[in-house]
């Protein structure tokens, strides 16, 4: 039997991340995962560049039940925090857009110096590491595993969420909780492309590759980014935003002339030149494929200017300053980024993350029911959780 003061499950973000802290208070640590690779997500994130932080992070940026839950450990340890950390090791960087930090170089940086960060605690790091059981003792768990028996004071479970099942996801960290009674919130893929009804497909299928700004709304939310047509459905910054927002069944509306007025353009257009076809004008905001296949899909008469009378070009403008579409549901955690609810947030403790009810039973990032908007929020929860839980494991 191994015995230990302190036992991560999942040597994800937040796994290290909090083992790395704790082992730095003098703790003795083991991290125990049971994928073959760790970090998965950190390597394939951001597009292999890891979007590690956002410079505006904020609990506004996060969706949980309750939406003070994230106020403590975010105010605790910041974005301020780790982009500090970064530049200690070196690891240059740079905004991409909104606030939005990437590795210049590869997201393998940040891999690298939590491990070492781990390392240079004392924190150990076990992969392909099964656990079997979990039991309550007095004064802490025994954990049987694949690997033999463990013994700790403090459990931090960081197992994440159901994105992404090839890169280790599991249900392990839900059925803790529901072990130990706590209670869970239903989960569901979040940040993740819409696939489209049949009808939609037809059309829209065949403009894969084109990309626009757009504003997408839904339920009082609404992201100004770009949307992407793809040979499965709808994907890009905005979609996957209001994707997290979204329930089954509702319409999500896209503002397709979202930094201005389309039927200014249009009338400036007719007056200049009267002869030329509404498809031609509209070329010069939105590219020539799109057009050619969105008006007829909008059902949008194509003639010259001039011919349209009364109200007619205000329809047309309403047409793209309104499109409304109803998805026919999402890609799922095959390709989601994040899973949406999880461990109650009314369960736990929001300045150490333990469990209310259960002495020395952590949760920290994504298993939990807080998920962060696209843009790095994810891993500065997955930081902020894990730090705050480090210092008192
Ligand atoms: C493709 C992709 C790109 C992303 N890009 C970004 C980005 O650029 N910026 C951002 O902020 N967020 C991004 N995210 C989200 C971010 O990766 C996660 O929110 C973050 O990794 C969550 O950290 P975590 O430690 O809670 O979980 P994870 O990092 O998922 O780690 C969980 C760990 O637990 C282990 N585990 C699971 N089950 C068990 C078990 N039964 N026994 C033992 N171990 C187990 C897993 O193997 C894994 O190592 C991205 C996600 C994906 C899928």
């Amino acid at each position: 039997m191994k015995k230990l003061d302190v036992i991560v499950i999942g040597a994800g973000a937040a796994g290290l991340f909090c083992a790395a802290q704790a082992a730095k208070r003098g703790r003795s640590v083991a991290v125990l995962d049971h994928a073959k690779r760790i970090g998965g997500k950190i390597l394939m994130s951001g597009g292999g560049r890891c979007n590690f932080t956002n410079m505006y992070a904020s609990h506004e940026n996060f969706l949980c039940d309750n939406p003070h839950f994230t106020k403590s450990a975010l105010s605790r340890y910041t974005q301020w925090d780790f982009i500090g950390l970064v530049a200690e090791y070196g690891i240059a960087y740079h905004e991409k857009t909104l606030g939005q930090l990437f590795c210049d170089d590869s997201a393998k940086d940040i891999l690298k110096m939590l491990l070492s960060e781990c390392e240079k605690a004392g924190a150990s790091v076990t992969q392909q590491c099964e656990i079997l059981d979990i039991e309550k003792i007095d004064d802490g768990f025994v954990l049987n595993t694949n690997q033999g028996q463990y013994q700790c004071e403090s459990l931090v479970v960081a197992t994440g969420g159901l994105s992404i099942p090839k890169l280790g996801a599991s249900p392990f960290g839900y059925q803790i909780a529901e072990q130990f009674g706590l209670k869970l919130k239903p989960t569901r893929a979040g940040l993740v492309p819409f696939t489209l009804h049949e009808l939609d497909k037809k059309v829209l299928a065949e403009l894969s590759g084109i990309s626009l700004d757009a504003n997408a709304s839904c339920n009082d939310t609404s992201f100004n980014e770009n949307i992407l047509f793809t040979h499965r459905g709808l994907s890009g910054p905005a979609v996957l935003q209001i994707s997290s927002f979204w329930q089954p069944g509702q319409t999500v509306e896209f503002d397709l002339f979202p930094h201005g007025e389309l039927l200014a353009e249009l009338e400036k257009a007719k007056e200049n030149q009267p002869d030329v076809q509404l498809s031609t004008a509209l070329t010069k905001h939105y590219p020539k494929r799109y057009v050619q296949a969105v008006l007829p899909y909008l059902n949008i008469e194509n003639k010259p200017l001039k011919q349209y009378q009364g109200k007619q070009l205000g329809q047309v403008a309403e047409a793209f300053h309104h499109w409304q579409l109803k998805p026919n549901g999402t890609e799922g955690y095959r390709t989601a980024e994040v899973t949406l609810g999880g461990v109650d947030t009314d369960e736990l403790s929001s300045k150490t993350m333990e469990a209310k009810k259960v002495k020395g039973l952590y949760f920290i990032g994504e298993v939990m029911d807080v998920t962060g908007w696209l843009g790095g929020y994810n891993f500065q929860w997955a930081w902020s959780s894990g730090w705050v839980a480090g210092q008192v494991v």
